[in-house]
């Protein structure tokens, strides 16, 4: 990078507050130190997948917020709060104000579930429903039914596992964690006795990590089943060392559920393969599911013409998640990233995250991203003495965007915070209004 030659400070924004935009951060200001940036997300508030997507009852993961904070609160970090890109700002726009743009914003929507019947009521995408317990704005309104005694869930990943443990945990054991109160008051009078977690594959295919995968074994009054005859006795030794060791520890917990006796707790979760989805039954609103047996074929599952089905009131699909599209920018074939060339999609824009590489991986995995992209963009920038945070604050102004900055997330986290439950951490605003509620009156002196 060549700042020294030019005397420009280079000038940087983020757009996504969530891991990838923070690992993305503190990645620059290693490699240009005395850059600006400014991180810029459409919620008010800071940390998305983090605060959003990670289960309620795994505060310790959110601990990773702190890290994040420590990011935001350098001198030369800004938390630009409540901005969408091509809401109230465009990305043409940024290109003018910012040396380099970095595009962190994820895969917000739910891969489609392709099945008759899909669009019947009591159906969810696990985007939606994640969203709705963990008090996301966007899906706050959800109310779903949980007055029926069966649920499915479609998918054999963690996302999979964390709606059914949240389904399924004691409303006691959830009221300690920052699950949206719309939510706790839903699930104290449900119903829901059986959660059944389908894969289209076998049992060894799955994608669940090991210790969520025994979590579900852990549970308070409930108990974790699967069907002995689609458990296999070992992981076959034709895998590599490493994948052998993994599908090694799923497969002792699974052989433990094989053996759990499904009458001992008052609820349960029931783990089933080789069945993919056929349809969706019901008149006006789900009643059931029906399943299609299947064999692996070449790593495929493929279907042999048996069905069964499942009755249920509630269907989540967590068949894993779709991009949405910023900036006129293109799309990959799946849609679940941006098109770019390992980060990179043009001579002033880069892509990090879930938007780089599709909806896959921890949330550590963005920190390589975000080192390798910094890296990228420190060979790459020849600062032009680009105007920033100086340029974009009269345009927001200007079309009466009210935008939060890391002392207004503060306060709505101190609100937050002083409304919470007994033995809670916090309780979620759902609403940007109350939000805004909260912080505004500091947004208006802040920008007058
Ligand atoms: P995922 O791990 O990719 O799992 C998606 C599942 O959906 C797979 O079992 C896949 O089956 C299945 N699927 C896809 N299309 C389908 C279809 N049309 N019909 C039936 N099944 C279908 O995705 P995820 O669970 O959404 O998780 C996303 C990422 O977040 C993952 O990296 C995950 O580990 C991470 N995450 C981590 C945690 C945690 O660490 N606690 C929690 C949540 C999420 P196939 O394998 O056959 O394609």
């Amino acid at each position: 990078m060549n700042d020294a030659a030019s005397g420009a400070t280079p000038k940087f924004a983020i757009v996504g507050a969530g891991p990838a935009g923070f690992y993305t951060a503190e990645a620059l200001n290693a490699q240009c130190p005395g850059c600006r940036i400014d991180i810029i997300d459409r919620l008010p508030t800071p940390y998305g997948l983090v605060r959003s997507g990670v289960a309620p009852d795994h505060q310790s993961t959110k601990a990773i917020e702190e890290t994040f904070e420590q990011i935001a609160l350098q001198p030369n970090v800004r938390f630009v709060g409540n901005v969408e890109v091509d809401r109230d700002v465009s990305l043409d726009e940024l290109r003018g104000f910012y040396d380099a743009i970095v595009l962190a914003s994820g895969s917000p929507h739910d891969a489609p579930l392709d099945l008759p019947g899909a669009h019947l009521r009591g159906v969810f995408g696990a985007s939606a429903f994640v969203g709705w317990y963990n008090a996301h704005p966007d899906h706050a309104a959800l109310a779903p039914d949980l007055d029926h005694a069966g649920a499915v869930i479609i998918g054999n990943g963690n996302v999979a596992i964390d709606v059914a443990r949240v389904l399924s945990k004691p409303t006691a054991v959830l009221s300690a964690s920052d699950i949206a109160h719309h939510a706790l008051d839903r699930l104290e009078s449900s119903r829901i006795a059986d959660t059944y977690i389908v894969g289209r594959r076998g049992a060894l295919d799955a994608k669940f990590t090991t210790a969520e995968l025994r979590e579900l074994g852990e549970i308070e009054d409930v108990v974790a089943v699967a069907d002995p005859g689609q458990i296999p006795d070992a992981v076959g030794d034709d895998l590599p060392a490493r994948e052998r060791r993994i599908k090694a520890k799923n497969l002792e917990c699974l052989q433990a559920f094989a053996k759990a006796d499904p009458a001992s707790k008052a609820r349960r979760i029931h783990l089933r393969f080789n069945s993919k989805p056929v349809e969706i039954l019901g008149r006006d609103r789900v009643e059931g599911i029906r399943f299609e047996r299947t064999r692996l074929v070449d790593g495929q599952a493929v279907g042999d013409g048996t069905t069964y089905d499942i009755p249920c009131g509630l269907v989540v699909s967590a068949i894993g998640y779709r991009a949405k599209a910023i900036g006129g920018l293109a799309l990959s074939a799946s849609a679940d990233r941006l098109v770019n060339d390992e980060g990179r999609i043009d001579s002033q824009v880069y892509v990090v995250g879930w938007l780089r590489r599709g909806p896959s991986g921890k949330i550590g995995t963005n920190r390589t991203d975000g080192e390798t992209i910094a890296e990228r963009i420190a060979q790459d920038i020849a600062p032009a003495a680009k105007p920033g945070f100086n340029a974009l604050e009269p345009l927001l102004l200007a079309r009466g965007v009210t935008w939060t900055d890391f002392a207004h997330w503060k306060a709505i986290e101190a609100a937050e915070k002083a409304a919470a439950r007994t033995g809670a951490p916090r309780q979620k605003f759902a609403s940007v209004d109350d939000m805004l509620g909260v912080c505004a009156p500091a947004a208006r002196a802040a920008s007058s």
